[in-house]
């Protein structure tokens, strides 16, 4: 491990928070244990429906790097007309394959197809977005499952670079049941211990709550909204935040003017992006483990 001065910083003097190094980490660490445990296929399966440029491109980054960690995967793809009962069929056949152990819809759905049935088929052990009912249920319970995968690779940051969050203060912009609310969750459990504020599109003087943080996580997908005057010196800025403008693909926070302020920040791109494929390679081999298709 790098000791904690070791790391990058940029110009401003934050900590780098680099997800695409991290990545590369955690899918050598998986490619070993895969390789340790005699090579068996621990498979991840995708369902792609339609044509959406910017998900074909997740996907195929998913297979890519699934992959290099030595998993197997699949992708199951289906044309933009496919009816509701079809994609249902074709996540159901997933469900039955007791050779796949991960399932991922690649969301959102051409319109018209209705996404919560189609993910209430999938089991919680092989639910590697963590998205179903069922696995935010044992995630507020503190049962085994998955936890989303953006939120579990801001976690692994937080840790990786070393930031503290016993009796700190963390402020979560953003209340998806994809990112804001889990994020909240595993801010605040046993263990990490922060205590978390979840701010959204109703909160008054963000700016001000914001100020208050030691840690503030942007999911808000609200170009450059964490601006120099949220953030409180030496305070950790992870920018999950993802918009397309004129100027190309922006995240949440400002990055040239925080990073002068911030004791550590996230690059955009090369931070939670990353982060959030590694998290999901992490719950395919927890799914297999899950699932006693490897031991535990
Ligand atoms: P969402 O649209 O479901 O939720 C956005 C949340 O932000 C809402 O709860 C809303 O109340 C809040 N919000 C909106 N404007 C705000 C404002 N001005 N001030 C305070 N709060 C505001 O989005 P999501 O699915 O949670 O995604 C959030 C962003 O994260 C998007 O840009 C998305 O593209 C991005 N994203 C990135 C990754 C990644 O891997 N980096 C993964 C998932 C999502």
């Amino acid at each position: 491990m790098t000791s904690y001065d070791d790391f990058a910083r940029t110009p401003g003097g934050a900590i780098l928070m680099n997800g695409s190094l991290l990545r590369d980490e955690i899918v050598a660490g998986i490619r070993a244990e895969i390789d340790a445990l005699g090579n068996p296929a621990v498979c991840l399966a995708t369902v792609l429906v339609g044509s959406d440029e910017p998900s074909r491109i997740y996907v195929r980054a998913k297979h890519k790097k699934a992959a290099e960690a030595g998993l197997v995967s699949r992708n199951i793809e289906l044309r933009e007309t496919a009816t509701q009962g079809e994609v249902e069929a074709a996540v159901q056949d997933l469900v039955d394959d007791v050779d796949v152990h991960g399932i991922l819809v690649q969301l959102p759905l051409p319109g018209g197809l209705d996404p919560e049935p189609v993910i209430d088929l999938i089991p919680p052990e092989k639910d590697v977005d963590g998205l179903t009912e069922r696995s935010m249920g044992r995630l507020v319970r503190g049962r085994p499952g998955h936890v989303g995968c953006t939120p579990r690779g801001v976690m692994a940051l937080l840790r990786r670079y070393g930031v503290e969050t016993s009796g700190r203060r963390a402020v979560v912009i953003g209340r998806s049941t994809l990112v804001g609310l889990p994020q909240v969750l595993l801010l605040g459990r046993k263990g990490c211990d922060t205590t978390v504020t979840l701010a959204h599109s109703r909160t008054t003087d963000l700016a001000g709550v914001c100020r208050e943080a030691d840690i503030i996580v942007a999911a808000a997908g609200m170009a450059r909204l964490v601006t120099a005057d949220f953030v409180k010196p030496g305070a950790a800025v992870v920018d999950v935040g993802v918009s397309r403008t004129e100027s190309g693909i922006v995240g949440d926070v400002d990055f040239a003017a925080v990073q002068e302020i911030a004791g550590a920040i996230t690059p955009m791109p090369g931070g939670t992006g990353p982060m959030t494929i590694a998290s999901l390679l992490e719950n395919t081999l927890d799914a297999a483990r899950l699932l006693g298709a490897v031991p535990a």
